[in-house]
């Protein structure tokens, strides 16, 4: 028997790529000694997505499964259910929409069984066709959060990569669910390789990342995998304790020497309004992680399946 390599595709809104991707990646593993396992993941699209799906399913049955969700999840939901589905020896990830060159799995499962790499992952080392304004902010994240974070998270990596069954395993241990895939994939561990490519357009359709998204997802990345913006406002209350506490030896001494008790009201309420400031920034800063713990302890199911095949 040909060992199975399991291919998870998360899909929002694709229905015109499910088509031309199943046809790259079908032609690929036709040359390659492995049986293929396409697992497409409709996480609740509002278009044809699902029903392009059953067509496949239905024409492909040997390779093909779908899981549906009973409404939008997220893309790292649907990733962790077709985790949760995969039954092959070694599991990929890939975007429907054909971002992930399909030419390039043989390489990665090279990487896997000749080189012996548990993980091999893909690079974008391009950012060609992205808006420049985005990969300014995108650089200046991942140079922040490695920064600030203990697990690494290289820049331009993709969710693109193939794993053994081994590290599926470990992923799904990860049972959290504020989900931040980038840095569960390098907290894991294990031995990874990166190979590298240039970016390319998508294939049809929209990406569904809007600028305030990706903002958020970058603030949530933080969140979830470093304390440094705790740390940042105890330095910050630190710092204020401090500089106030010489203001006020300052105020005491020019009293007693030269009178003059009621001056300076402007300066007050400058000083008042920016310690507010910070106290609010801090309280803003302690919100976030509480309002992620809150979501932890809720221990709410990461995806539901309305039906799946
Ligand atoms: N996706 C998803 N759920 C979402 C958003 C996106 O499953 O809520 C899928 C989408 O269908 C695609 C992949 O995740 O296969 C990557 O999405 P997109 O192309 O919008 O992101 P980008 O390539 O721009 O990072
Ligand atoms: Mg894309």
């Amino acid at each position: 028997m040909e060992p199975t390599v399991s291919i998870i595709v998360p899909c929002f809104n694709e229905a015109e790529n499910i088509k031309l991707f199943h046809d790259a990646i079908s032609k690929i593993f036709q040359e390659l000694p492995y049986h293929l396992e396409l697992i497409y993941v409709n996480d609740g699209s509002k278009d044809d997505t699902l029903a392009e799906m059953k067509k496949m399913q239905a024409m492909d049955e040997d390779h093909v499964h779908y899981l549906s969700f009973s409404r939008n999840f997220g893309k790292e939901a649907a990733i962790y259910a077709g985790l949760n589905n995969a039954t092959g020896e070694f599991v990929g990830l890939m975007d429907v929409d054909l971002q992930d060159p399909p030419e390039m799995i043989p390489e990665m499962l090279k990487g896997i069984v000749d080189d012996n790499y548990d993980v091999v992952g893909c690079r974008r080392v391009t950012r060609i066709g992205e808006p420049k304004i985005r990969s300014f902010f995108a650089r200046g994240f991942y140079r922040l959060i490695n920064r600030i974070s203990k697990t690494e998270i290289v820049d331009g990596v993709r969710d693109f990569r193939i794993m053994k069954r081994q590290v599926v395993d470990a992923i799904l241990e990860l049972g959290e669910y504020n989900r931040f895939s980038k840095g569960i994939f390098s907290w894991v561990g294990f031995d990874t390789k990166y190979l590298e490519y240039e970016n390319r357009d998508r294939l049809a359709g929209e990406t569904s990342w809007s600028f305030w998204g990706l903002l958020n997802y970058s603030i949530d990345g933080i969140i979830s995998f470093s304390e440094a913006p705790l740390t940042l406002a105890v330095w910050i209350g630190f710092v204020s304790c401090v500089v106030s506490f010489i203001a006020l030896l300052v105020i005491i001494f020019r009293t007693l020497i030269f009178g003059d008790p009621t001056a300076g009201w402007p300066s007050m309420i400058s000083i008042f309004l920016f310690v507010s400031g910070i106290i609010l920034l801090s309280l803003g800063i302690i919100g976030k992680y509480i309002g992620k713990i809150f979501l932890e302890v809720k221990k709410r199911p990461i995806y539901i399946i309305k039906e799946q095949k």
